[in-house]
């Protein structure tokens, strides 16, 4: 069956059930439609988030299709709620591009799917929606100023940053001119969109701690400069309040639930590459005060996902996992051991042995933060047991402790090997992580720091664009922010050729961008696409809806 045949053979539960469970008072929950809610932020409760076990789900260097971070997670909850433990997967919403794209949907696989998989996967509760909206009226309230004589700012048009939004892998909108056809139609200038997963609005929402501190950091994002040099930002155009009110719904943690009736929530969904790449502060927050144990994904390999969710995520909102879970799989060693896609389904033990230094590295870069790790390896039924036996013996030789996860395969009951690992580890976690930076090192040093801890980099380049770009922001006083770094997702170098455990490498910083509502600096090193385009064959070619209503292909 494919996800979305099993996705639909289950009738999900009536949400008030499942909020009733997490004890949400029923008159506290906004529906939409059977399925999916709203909670209220002041659910939200501080003193409780000490006391729960937050774990942190990341993967090895991923191949194209993803490794199973997610399906992890919603097999990992299934499985302590199977266990009787109080548990909640908290995740990511899924971007229209992606899903339209090469990777497909965003709500797990096989067993361990969140539901309504379709509507999560399409519009869900019109976050994204909001977001772009939000983006794209703080477009428009620039080009005005630039138009008005009688109001304007002195925006200087060439200076402009912030670009328009949109959910959507369209490559045709990364580069535009806009605002032609005469004197009505404003200053022609160069501009572009970003993917909506990848605006600063995404990445504020996921940072805010309430609505009022989104609308202040809407209010600081800085969008270019007047003709005297002057940063200007969103504030200067008075666009925080109405940006604010866009997003009072879209501020809100989506719930809904497993394929198993446990609870979910879903909210925000930043990429991991350009932004931090988890799901938003005040989701995790949620899960935290409802459950014991909060069960999150952070986007990508764990020198992206994890590093982020630690040095930018976690600092930020005064919390700290317990447990950090990094999922390996036979394909993906395999494909860092040297074999192309097309191989890696064949028997290789030899290819999975050489494909081993990939989870050693990314194992000992886990190691800064402190934190106890278990590997859990996602099994695939082409996986052969003289394979998988590589892996558990490597991990007995570093002494981390593996489970074997069939939550694709059997969902809850697949996972309860690695909830016992991880409810074992959590009990064993007295500290709270360390940090790969301090936010009062350099901005270099901060790079640095991460470069060579994380990545295992030697020495860290910057060209002259970024230098230059590096002492304006600090100059504007942005030098204490935290540091976003935007890499290629496929190798730990900025070289997405360079698989396994790449020595002996240097990173190279093309360029800096800077979030100051979401509040990071953003090296860029290497080709990173903030609008990025279709495949060859996207999946939104096999993609159907027949006359009843049932849809077809979306994974
Ligand atoms: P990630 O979150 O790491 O990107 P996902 O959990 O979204 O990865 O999984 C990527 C794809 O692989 C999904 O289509 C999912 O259904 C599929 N998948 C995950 N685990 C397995 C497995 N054990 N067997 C078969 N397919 C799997
Ligand atoms: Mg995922």
């Amino acid at each position: 069956m494919t996800d979305i045949q099993i996705a639909q053979s289950v009738t999900p539960e009536h949400i008030k059930k499942i909020a009733a469970e997490l004890s949400i008072p029923e008159d506290k929950l906004e529906y939409y439609g059977n399925d999916k809610a709203k909670i209220p932020l002041n659910i939200i409760d501080e003193a409780k988030l000490k006391k729960s076990n937050l774990i942190l789900v990341t993967a090895i260097t991923p191949t194209p299709a993803g490794e199973g971070k997610t399906t992890t997670c919603i097999g990992l909850g299934d499985a302590l709620n199977y266990l009787k433990k109080k548990a909640v997967v908290v995740i990511r919403e899924p971007s229209l591009g992606p899903v339209f794209g090469i990777k497909g949907g965003a709500a797990g696989g096989g067993r361990s799917q969140v539901i309504p998989m379709v509507d999560i996967n399409l519009h869900f509760t019109g976050d994204f929606h909001a977001i772009e909206k939000a983006n794209n009226l703080l477009s428009a309230l620039i080009e005005n100023n630039i138009q008005s004589k009688s109001r304007s700012l002195g925006i200087d048009p060439r200076t402009v940053i912030w670009k328009r939004c949109m959910d959507m892998n369209d490559r045709g909108l990364r580069n535009i001119v806009a605002a032609l056809g005469g004197k009505a139609g404003g200053i022609p200038r160069e501009t572009g969109f970003n993917i909506t997963a990848a605006s600063e609005i995404m990445a504020i929402l996921c940072m805010a701690s309430n609505l009022e501190d989104l609308k202040e950091r809407c209010g600081n994002i800085y969008i270019g400069d007047t003709w005297e040099g002057k940063a200007v930002y969103a504030k200067d155009l008075n666009a925080n309040g109405a940006m604010a009110v866009l997003l009072k719904d879209a501020i809100k943690p989506n719930l809904v639930q497993t394929l198993e009736g446990n609870p979910a929530i879903i909210h925000g969904g930043p990429f991991a590459n350009i932004a931090q790449g988890t799901n938003s502060i005040i989701a995790t927050k949620m899960g935290m005060t409802l459950c014991d144990y909060t069960v999150t994904e952070a986007g990508f390999g764990a020198d992206l996902g994890a590093e982020k969710f630690m040095n930018i995520k976690c600092r930020a909102a005064g919390i700290s996992p317990k447990t950090i879970v990094l999922v390996a799989t036979i394909r993906a060693l395999k494909y860092h051991g040297g074999k192309s896609l097309k191989e890696i389904t064949q028997e290789d033990v030899e290819a999975v042995r050489k494909g081993l230094p990939n989870l050693e590295r990314h194992i000992s870069s886990l190691k800064s933060f402190g934190i106890p790790i278990v590997v859990s390896l996602n099994a695939f039924k082409t996986d052969t047991e003289a394979e998988m036996q590589v892996v558990a013996d490597h991990c007995e030789k570093v002494g981390i402790p593996i489970a074997l996860s069939y939550g694709w395969e059997k969902g809850g009951k697949g996972c309860t090997d690695l909830a016992e690992e991880v409810i074992k580890a959590a009990n064993s976690c007295s500290d709270k992580f360390h940090p790969t930076y301090s936010l009062d090192d350099s901005v270099n040093t901060k790079i640095e720091k991460i470069c060579q801890t994380i990545y295992g980099a030697e020495h860290v380049e910057l060209s002259n664009i970024a230098i230059s770009q590096l002492r304006k922001y600090e100059s504007m006083g942005y030098g204490n922010l935290p540091i976003c770094m935007a890499k290629t997702e496929k190798s730990f170098s900025d070289d997405e050729k360079r698989l396994g455990r790449p020595e002996h490498f240097d990173i190279h910083i093309r360029e800096f961008e800077i979030a100051t509502g979401a509040g990071f600096i953003i090296p860029i090193a290497g080709n990173i696409l903030r609008m990025p385009g279709l495949p060859a064959t996207p999946a939104a070619e096999k993609i159907t809806i027949d006359e009843n209503g049932i849809i077809e292909g979306l994974f």
